[in-house]
């Protein structure tokens, strides 16, 4: 009764790790939930009490996202990309993973995928029946495609329509793209689209961040949204930024956004006015200040001449290679380690990567990051000893990794 595509398909990694982790926990195992990625903060309290100010509104609302909503997140976007955003520009949706579904079941052309590349891209690509290209990568690059790279996929059929996934700051190396201008000038050449994955962009831990859309704003399509920054992945609500000279895709998704989810939750669309209208500036400069120096930490102690990465640069990935030989495939990794030392971690193979690269996403959110947070409001200091005090699994998981990794 199923469809071949469908039985194909296995769970999203990232949530099926998240089960598996919950599970182990609920028997008594005790778990390094390196696995999933979410924020370990808590919704800021503005934001949390115009949800509760607003479980009233129970009616739909309209296709495209909330108006007054959309103005909030088109002032916010203007004066972070220094452009002049207007409502009819933002699409609102229950999470970016829905919005850029829907773009794949539209978009007539193949899909060029970096290598790494987030989880749910691929599949996606698969049930939308859109061919995937995959590029190689390198970490001297940051794990980005060069503009070489690119074009030498497109070479090989210039005929298609081709739309391009650039995710940066990265989930999973943890890396910012250095090489945009060059990316541009390809993306131009080959009337190439472009979903440019931002939703760690607030999280940037240099102030390096840059956004494609800067040098190829004409189609550039600009995904984000609060799970990331404003710590409310389950609150599961993104938008897309499209430009005016993609007017006719803007209105498909339109089309396919009424004919699949109607409209995102409206308690929830009304609390994100205040998300994006009240000043955040200080939740997020604490959170990424927080999360760099738990990066580096795990980075710090991780590194060996058993374990290469690149120094984390912005969100909440790690992307550790374990220079082994005793295991097949990176799967097969990840099981001994989860078995013999309780750290989920996940395997390079849901990224893009061969089997056989003993390639791991690490992600260091696995601890309370309020109490750290309520802590260096008052005490501006951040060093080891408070990772110790306040990410205590962060410490041991990483431990466990490291001696994991000695013992072979
Ligand atoms: N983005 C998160 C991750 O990569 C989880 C969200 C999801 O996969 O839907 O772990």
């Amino acid at each position: 009764m199923l469809k071949k595509i469908v039985k194909n398909l296995k769970p999203s990694s990232t949530l099926r790790m998240n089960e598996i982790s919950n599970k182990l926990e609920s028997k008594g195992k005790k778990i390094y939930r390196f696995g999933f990625g979410q924020s370990p903060f808590q919704v800021p309290d503005d934001v949390v009490n115009e949800l509760k100010n607003n479980a009233h509104q129970n009616k739909y609302l309209s296709m495209q996202g909330l108006n007054e909503l959309r103005t909030a997140i088109s002032k916010y976007s203007s004066n972070k990309y220094s452009q002049n955003y207007k409502p009819e520009n933002i699409i609102v949706g229950p999470g970016t993973k829905e919005l850029m579904f829907l773009l794949q079941l539209l978009f007539d052309g193949d899909i060029l995928l970096p290598a790494p590349s987030w989880v749910s891209y691929a599949p996606q690509a698969l049930l939308s029946r859109n061919r995937t290209h995959w590029i190689v990568t390198k970490s001297e690059n940051n794990w980005f495609p060069t503009g070489e790279e690119i074009e030498k996929v497109i070479l090989k059929n210039r005929k298609k329509n081709y739309l391009l996934f650039l995710n940066s700051p990265n989930n999973p190396s943890g890396q910012i793209c250095n090489n945009l201008k060059e990316i541009s000038i390809i993306a131009k050449k080959y009337n190439i689209l472009i979903l440019s994955d931002e939703i760690y962009s607030e999280l940037s831990f240099y102030e390096n961040f840059q956004s494609i859309s800067q040098f190829y704003p004409e189609k550039t399509i600009i995904s984000t949204g609060l799970s990331k920054w404003c710590g409310a992945g389950g609150w599961r609500l993104g938008h897309f930024i499209i430009p005016e000279a993609l007017k006719e895709l803007r209105d498909s998704l339109k089309i396919l956004a009424s004919e699949t989810f109607s409209s995102v939750s409206a308690p929830i669309q009304y609390a994100a006015i205040a998300a994006y209208s009240n000043n955040h500036d200080e939740y997020i400069n604490n959170s990424r200040s927080i999360l760099k120096v738990v990066g580096e930490y795990v980075y710090n102690n991780l590194k060996s001449n058993k374990i290469n990465m690149n120094k984390p640069q912005g969100g909440f990935y790690l992307m550790p290679e374990f220079l082994i030989k005793k295991f097949s495939t990176s799967q097969d990794m990840c099981s001994d380690i989860l078995e013999k030392t309780g750290v989920a971690l996940l395997p390079g193979s849901d990224f893009g990567f061969s089997i056989e690269r003993m390639i791991v996403r690490l992600s260091f959110t696995d601890f309370n990051g309020q109490e750290f947070m309520d802590y260096i409001k008052k005490n501006n200091k951040l060093d080891t000893s408070l990772i110790v005090k306040f990410a205590p699994k962060i410490v041991e998981g990483t431990n466990k990794l490291k001696l994991w990794s000695e013992s072979l």
